[in-house]
C-alpha cells in the first residue's frame, strides 16, 4: 500500500480572483444545486453555511491566494456541502471491536439481542405503562416491570434497578449504612476503571469504611473483631479486574454472612459482572451466580446490567424485601433511576434467561463468548487474504491463534482461545510509525476498525466480528488505500 498524494488544484490554470468575482449569496441559493441542497438541509442552515464559505473566500481573495475557478458557484456549493456533511457525521459511531475484549467498556460493553432492540423501538415510538398499573388503572412503580423476573431468576425476595452498578453500590450504602460503619477486607478495596473506587464511593455514600485483614489475607476473626455498635453492614466486593494469587486467604460469602447474621447485621455483596447462569456449562470460566450468592447467605447483591448479563447499562439490586424497601424509599433512588429505554431493553434480556440452554444462540454476549475457535480460525484465514491484498506491499498479514478476554472485570485472568489477524510492517523504514499509521487509517474508515498494537504488530481478534458482519467489513477495506 502506498499512500497517494492529494491532487493539488492547479492554480496557474486560472487567473487570480478579484472581489468582484465573488458570487452573491442569492445567486448560490437560487442555483439548481443550491435549491436541491436547501431542500435537504433547510434554507436557513444552508444560508448560514454559505455565508461562512463566502467570508472565507473573501478573505482568501484579499490575500490574493484564490483563483477565479475556486469562486465558481458549483465549487463553493460543494465546499458548503462537504462542511454540512462533516457536521452531520454522528459523534457516536458504530465500530468494529477487534480488540479481543468482548465486554469492552470504552466500546459500549454488551450488545443487545434483537428482542431487546425491538422493545426499545416500541418504547421509543409509543406510550407505555412505565409507571401505570394496567390492572388497577392507578399509578405504578417502574420497578414492577422487572422485579418479578429478577426474583424468579435469582431467588431473591425483592429487586430494584438503577442507572449502573456504581449507582447501585452508592445507593445501597447510603440507604443501609449512612453515618455508620461498613466492614470490608483490604483485599477487596478495588478500583474499577473510570474512577469507581470502593473507599471513595463509601465516603460519598456517607458510610465509614472499616478495613480489615491485609491485601492478601483476611480471616473470619478479622471480621468479628471489627464489629461494634456502629456497624451497619458487612460487605464483600468482587475483585473484578485483578487477581490475588499466591499466599492468599479470603473469607467466603457464606462465612461473612454467618458472622453478620450472628450479630443481627446484613451482608452485602457487590458482584460487579454478576451472571445469572453457570458459565462453566459452555466451557467458560467459573463465576459465582447471583442466585448462588444469595443462597450462600448474602442479604443484598448488586451487579451490572451490561457486563456478563448481556443487557443494557443498569445497576441491579436484589435481596431481602425489607432492605430493598429501604433502598427504594431513599431519595437517591429517584435521582439514580433508569429511563424507559433501559427497562424496555432489560425485560426481554432477563426473559431469555428462562431458557438457559438457548442463551448461546439468543444472547449476543454469550454468543460472542462461546464462538468456537475453529469458526474464528476459518474466518481469519478467509480475511487474511483479503486484507493482505489491500495492504500489500507495505504490510504482511498473518492469521494467528490468540486469546480473547471477557472484559469488564469479569474473570480477568481467564482467556478464551480465539483467532485473528496480525499485521506487520515489512521493508525499510520505522515499523512503529508505519503501524501507527495503519492503526490510525483503520480508525478513519467509515465504520472504524479498532484493533490493538502489541509490540511490533497490529492485532485484530476476530471473535467479535460475527459472520453476518463479514461482507460489510470486507467491502469497506479498499477505502484504506483510497
Ligand atoms: C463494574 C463494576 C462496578 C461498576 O459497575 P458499572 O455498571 O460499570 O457502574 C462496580 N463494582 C464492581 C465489582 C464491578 O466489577
Amino acid at each position: 500500500m502506498t499512500a497517494s498524494q492529494p491532487v493539488e488544484a492547479s492554480k496557474a490554470a486560472t487567473p487570480t480572483a478579484k472581489a468582484a468575482d465573488i458570487p452573491s449569496l442569492e445567486r448560490l441559493l437560487s442555483s439548481a444545486s443550491g435549491q436541491t441542497l436547501a431542500g435537504e438541509v433547510g434554507r436557513s442552515r444552508l444560508t448560514a453555511i454559505l455565508r461562512q464559505t463566502l467570508d472565507q473566500a473573501r478573505a482568501q481573495v484579499l490575500s490574493g491566494s484564490l483563483s477565479t475557478a475556486a469562486l465558481e458557484p458549483a465549487t463553493l456549493l460543494s465546499q458548503a456541502q462537504a462542511q454540512l456533511a462533516a457536521q452531520d457525521q454522528p459523534r457516536l459511531r458504530t465500530v468494529y471491536n477487534l480488540t479481543g475484549t468482548v465486554l469492552h467498556t470504552n466500546l459500549g460493553r454488551a450488545l443487545l439481542p434483537d428482542q431487546a432492540v425491538q422493545a426499545v423501538i416500541q418504547a421509543l415510538t409509543a406510550p407505555a405503562n412505565l409507571e401505570f398499573d394496567l390492572s388497577s388503572g392507578r399509578r405504578g412503580d417502574r420497578d414492577d416491570l422487572i422485579e418479578d423476573l429478577l426474583c424468579e431468576l435469582t431467588g431473591a425476595e425483592a429487586a430494584t434497578v438503577v442507572n449502573n452498578n456504581a449507582a447501585a453500590v452508592l445507593l445501597m450504602l447510603n440507604a443501609l449504612a449512612n453515618r455508620r460503619e461498613v466492614v470490608v477486607s483490604r483485599g477487596e478495596l478495588v478500583e474499577i476503571g473510570g474512577a469507581f473506587r470502593i473507599p471513595d464511593i463509601m465516603q460519598r455514600a456517607g458510610a465509614r469504611l472499616v478495613e480489615i485483614g491485609t491485601t492478601n489475607r483476611s480471616h473470619p476473626a478479622d471480621y468479628e473483631n471489627a464489629l461494634g455498635p456502629r456497624t451497619a453492614l458487612l460487605m464483600k466486593v468482587h475483585c473484578s479486574n485483578y487477581a490475588i494469587t499466591g499466599f492468599t486467604r479470603s473469607v467466603d460469602i457464606a462465612q461473612v454472612a454467618e458472622i453478620a447474621h450472628r450479630h443481627g447485621l446484613p451482608a452485602a455483596v457487590d458482584l460487579g459482572s454478576g451472571t445469572l447462569v453457570d458459565l462453566t456449562q459452555w466451557g467458560l470460566p467459573q463465576e459465582d451466580t447471583v442466585r448462588a450468592t444469595i443462597e450462600a447467605g448474602a442479604d443484598i447483591v448488586t451487579f451490572s446490567g451490561d457486563k456478563l448479563l448481556g443487557g443494557p447499562q443498569a445497576g441491579l439490586i436484589v435481596g431481602r424485601a425489607d432492605l430493598i424497601r429501604k433502598i427504594k424509599k431513599n431519595p437517591l433512588k429517584r435521582a439514580l433511576r433508569v429511563g424507559k429505554l433501559t427497562l424496555a431493553a432489560l425485560e426481554p434480556v432477563l426473559a431469555l434467561y428462562r431458557a438457559p440452554e438457548l442463551l448461546p444462540e439468543r444472547l449476543t454476549t454469550l454468543r460472542l463468548l462461546t464462538r468456537p475457535a475453529a469458526h474464528i480460525r476459518q474466518q481469519a484465514e478467509r480475511l487474511q487474504q483479503v486484507l493482505q491484498q489491500v495492504v500489500a506491499p507495505d504490510y504482511e498479514v498473518q492469521a494467528m491463534p490468540m486469546f480473547s478476554q471477557i472484559g469488564s472485570g469479569a474473570l480477568p485472568v481467564d482467556q478464551l482461545p480465539s483467532h485473528g489477524l496480525i499485521v506487520r510492517h515489512v521493508g525499510a523504514g520505522r515499523s512503529g510509525r508505519a503501524l501507527q499509521k495503519l492503526e490510525s487509517m483503520l480508525r478513519q474508515l467509515p465504520r472504524p476498525i479498532i484493533g490493538r498494537i502489541v509490540q511490533d504488530a497490529l492485532w485484530m481478534d476476530l471473535r467479535c466480528l460475527e459472520e453476518s458482519d463479514e461482507p460489510a467489513f470486507i467491502q469497506q477495506l479498499p477505502e484504506l488505500t483510497a
